[in-house]
């Protein structure tokens, strides 16, 4: 299948008060595992170039892989760039990525207000949506003072204003990774107060850890897309473990096993975040 329209899915959810499930492929087994799952859900999915493969195996391999295992499927998908840096979100657009996050959250706000709406204009030429990220969301170990670390109500509206995002990430007590399989808990009325002052649909980064109840929480104020990644990598390892804990195996037997246990994690995570069965509903919204 080509492309999905990433406008349509987020507008979809914003309407439907669900959120689609952004994860990140790694392999090909694991690109056809979220393939997989997003066809057993019924669900579109953001297969994401997240940062780890993009040293591993380069930007354009990584698209070039993923755009050729989700064109043979059957699914809706996206292909979204994870923590863009300003050359790769240029490579990006070359390479014909149809959803992109730049991450300029490690910048003073004035400095990522402008680098911000840089992106977003020459994104918007192309007819890609963009997201950003405001505040700063830590590693999972890090020591935090989460005063510095979560985004403010007052500069999310500005920022949303003044660089046209169209998708705003924020930092509500998550962190990238998960600590002893758990999150800190998330500040839900923060999600919604920023939902408010900004009007866009918000993104919850590091996703994996956080209980079906804060995620439940996290949609109801304003949450349309979540990244999960941690949970889904653990499924996969997990598989390969089972199998080769008999002793030897084909490699192919271990990460077949890996790939099943990983769509079965990630049919649960579109379950959670209400997107099983919204296929139909978006196009029919087309
Ligand atoms: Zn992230």
């Amino acid at each position: 299948m080509p492309y999905a329209d990433p406008w349509k899915l987020i507008n979809q959810a914003q309407a439907g008060g669900y959120a689609v499930g952004a994860f990140n492929m790694h392999s090909e087994e694991t690109t056809e595992a979220l393939l997989w799952a997003a066809i057993e859900a019924n669900a579109p999915v953001f297969l994401q170039v997240g940062r780890a493969i993009v040293p591993h195996m380069g930007l354009r391999r990584a698209f070039e892989m993923t755009k050729r295992i989700a064109e043979a499927s059957e699914a809706e998908y996206v292909i979204h760039l994870d923590h863009g840096p300003w050359d790769e979100v240029l490579e990006a657009i070359k390479l014909g990525f149809s959803s992109i996050m730049c991450d300029y959250a490690h910048l003073d706000l004035d400095a990522n207000i402008a680098n911000t709406r840089r992106t977003v204009e020459i994104c918007h030429d192309f007819g890609i949506p963009v997201e950003a990220e405001l505040g700063r969301i830590p590693d999972a170990g890090e020591e935090v003072d989460w005063d510095e670390y979560l985004t403010d109500v007052g500069e999310a509206e500005r920022f949303a204003k003044e660089t046209g995002v169209d998708l705003l990430a924020v930092s509500a007590g998550i962190v990238h990774g998960t600590v002893d399989g758990k999150s800190p808990p998330l500040d839900i009325p923060r999600i919604s107060a920023i939902r408010d002052a900004t009007g866009i649909p918000l993104v919850l980064h590091g996703a994996s850890g956080v209980s079906a109840e804060d995620v439940r929480a996290a949609r109801e104020a304003g949450i349309r897309k979540f990244n999960a990644d941690t949970d889904l990598r653990h499924a996969f390892r997990s598989g390969i473990e089972a199998v080769w804990s008999h002793g030897d195996s084909q490699f192919e037997d271990a990460v077949a096993e890996g790939r099943r246990r990983m769509t079965v994690a990630a049919v649960d995570k579109l379950r959670q975040y209400g997107a099983c069965g919204t296929l139909g509903a978006a196009s029919d919204a087309a």
